[in-house]
């Protein structure tokens, strides 16, 4: 299945007018738009307006329930909740990676299809939403993939992420995949910037300066102590993904100037990728993933 080339708006509406609703979606775009454009259209799958009405309809019983503001339960990978609904509604799922996590675990994934082996609360459809699912890693793929291509009755599964390429091609080649619109390089140089990423865009500035011992101390803050990990991987990311858009600046501004070949920053961006897909996926030792990572960024820029 190929990216919609119909704008997501219309590509959910057709899909709601028609009832022909898939198994799996992969929705994508920057930042939160993902998982508000996900929970969109669960919402509005299971909304019971007459078809000619805009969907969701924010006054039936079913948007009612999925639309209550309830705190929201706090997920944990390890020992449950290992899900949780949208608002209090019982057939949409929510799942993200636990707040003491460093990955969406395959237990997690398990207890979803238990649940859903159940039949429906309304006997009518159910979704799931997997909220920046950029986090789930090989196992958790690989046993989700099992749902999306065999899934029990009137079940869809939307996966949302700011970064598609992390998921396994076999879930992306059998999902219709929705892009939504929106600037997906962050601007480096805005006032939207968290400090953090800010100190991280200075220090790439000046990466040039660096020796071997500078980017091994660099590394070093990577290093993942005892039961630490999840800390260590989401600071890891958060590199990765300043790093891919440094690199990205820095190759677009080369090119708008007219200048010498970016083959160096090419490769240092496709090793930043590998990465970044590799990170969760194969529970890469974060300190080397850092290593790998400022190297290939070092030895791209020359001045
Ligand atoms: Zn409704």
């Amino acid at each position: 299945m190929s990216t919609a080339a119909e704008s997501p708006a219309i590509l959910f509406q057709k899909s709601l007018a028609s009832g022909r609703i898939h198994s799996g979606y992969v929705i994508s775009g920057p930042g939160d738009a993902p998982q508000e454009g996900a929970t969109h259209f669960a919402r509005a799958i299971v909304c019971t307006a007459e078809a000619d009405e805009a969907r969701p309809c924010e006054s039936c019983q079913s948007c009612r329930t999925s639309g209550s503001q309830t705190q929201p339960v706090e997920i944990d990978g390890k020992d449950g909740p290992y899900f949780r609904f949208i608002g209090s509604h019982p057939d949409l799922y929510w799942l993200e990676k636990g707040s003491e996590s460093s990955a969406i675990s395959i237990k997690q994934i398990r207890h979803l299809q238990t649940a859903l082996h159940r039949s429906s609360n309304s006997g009518g459809r159910r979704v799931v939403v997997i909220a920046n699912a950029k986090w789930l890693n090989t196992a958790s793929q690989n046993a989700l993939l099992r749902l999306i291509e065999e899934p029990p009755p009137l079940t869809s599964i939307l996966l949302a992420t700011d970064t598609p390429f992390n998921l396994l091609t076999t879930i992306r080649s059998r999902c219709i995949r929705v892009t939504l619109p929106g600037e997906s390089m962050r601007d480096l140089r805005g006032l939207k910037l968290s400090e953090d990423a800010r100190n991280l865009v200075s220090r790439l500035d000046t990466i040039h300066t660096l020796g071997m011992p500078g980017l091994l101390d660099w590394a070093e803050e990577y290093h993942s102590k005892q039961g630490k990990r999840k800390v260590a991987v989401e600071e890891l990311d958060e590199l990765l993904s300043i790093g891919c858009d440094w690199l990205y600046e820095r190759i677009r501004q080369a090119t708008e100037q007219g200048q010498k070949s970016v083959r160096d920053e090419l490769d240092a961006y496709k090793a930043v990728m590998k990465c970044r897909r590799e990170l969760v996926r194969r529970n890469t030792n974060t300190q080397m993933t850092a290593e790998e990572c400022l190297f290939a960024i070092r030895s791209a820029i020359h001045s």
